[in-house]
């Protein structure tokens, strides 16, 4: 019934196409995108149903629920698509379509075109700007275009792809991603070029080194690592706001603490008590550095934690969330506490 599993193969083509993008999209280094079998329900139910209806309109007494039939058709389906799924996939690049017909009888999923995407083009020219991406490079020997290391393992499906893409805007040097399939697991475990961070203008100079590795570390799951650089911006900054009178007139060098109380003195009088501050950063980012735990391990702990007190408790100092709230708290609302600060000052 080759008219059944074209709409399956149509779907799992969209589904992996849409996969790559969003990996390479909005995916870091060491993130993955799971598929799932379970995605393919509808469209299989949908199959099932027209070949019902076709099948009555050529016996119309005929009632197939039910029957060793029906059911032998449904499990035909469950077969392409695991057929589909877990075969080897092969993509081609936009510069170069395959040539010929896909062979007849051929069940595994057809070669897909490698999708465009908008990622950050790093070159003198683009600046780290998001810039839509063409895959394939022209002038690449056609041989290198796209590799794909393929382990033979049939049923379980492990491959490594190198992808080309050019930059449509500036078309200088191929940026190559590494992407790892691992059944339907797919994982962006490399690229030729880091993306670009941009650092807001708010952020002082001084500081923008730290804030850009905070972003790399998050990125990239280092979320400890992320929550020390954050201390470390917060930290300089109080620094450099606090009158150094107040800063001498503690003995030795003042703790973390005490800078946060200093600094919250130089806000105005008037400043909103509720207004999301860099004391409470500095004190959030310090729970996460002082309890050592990475993501996944408070993940593992919220699994064991029974008690609803436990679980709400440690949902609060997840690293990440902790992380990306005060990353927030710099971005969107600090900028205001300094503004405001400036004109209290004043
Ligand atoms: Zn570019």
């Amino acid at each position: 019934m080759p008219h059944l599993t074209s709409n399956l193969e149509d779907a799992v083509s969209r589904r992996v196409q849409s996969a790559i993008k969003e990996l390479l999209e909005n995916k870091h280094l060491f993130q993955s995108i799971q598929i799932d079998e379970k995605e393919f329900d509808a469209v299989m139910k949908e199959a099932i149903e027209f070949h019902k209806i076709e099948v009555a309109r050529v016996q119309p007494n005929v009632k197939l629920d039910g029957t060793p039939y029906l059911n032998n058709v449904i499990e035909n389906l469950k077969k392409d698509r695991d057929q589909l799924l877990y075969s080897n996939w092969y993509f081609f690049l936009e510069s170069s379509p395959p040539r010929g017909a896909k062979p007849v009888d051929f069940k595994d999923l057809p070669s897909l075109q490698l999708p465009s995407v908008r990622v950050s083009c790093v070159s003198r020219q683009c600046k780290g700007t998001l810039q839509p991406h063409n895959s394939g490079f022209i002038g690449l020997r056609s041989h290198f275009e796209l590799q794909s290391f393929d382990l033979i393992r049939p049923g379980q499906p492990f491959q490594i792809f190198s992808l080309p893409y050019q930059c449509q805007n500036c078309k200088e040097e191929p940026l190559v991603f590494l992407v790892k399939r691992d059944n339907l697991k797919l994982t962006l475990v490399g690229r030729s070029k880091f993306p670009e961070v941009s650092v807001p203008s708010y952020i002082p100079e001084a500081q923008s080194k730290f804030y850009k590795n905070a972003i790399i570390a998050n990125q990239t799951n280092f979320v400890l690592a992320a929550a020390l650089y954050l201390r470390t911006v917060v930290e300089q900054y109080f620094y450099s706001v606090i009158p150094d009178e107040q800063k001498k007139a503690i003995a030795g060098n003042p703790t973390g603490d005490e800078l946060a109380d200093l600094y919250a003195k130089t806000l105005p009088e008037n400043f909103p008590s509720n207004f999301p501050s860099l004391k409470k950063a500095y004190s959030d980012l310090s729970v996460i550095l002082h309890s050592g735990k990475e993501n996944d391990e408070v993940k593992k702990d919220l699994k064991g934690a029974k008690a609803k007190a436990t679980k709400v408790k440690a949902k609060k100092t997840n690293p990440k969330t902790v992380v990306k709230e005060v990353k927030t708290a710099i971005q969107k609302k600090e900028p205001m506490v300094i503004a405001i600060a400036k004109k209290g000052k004043k």
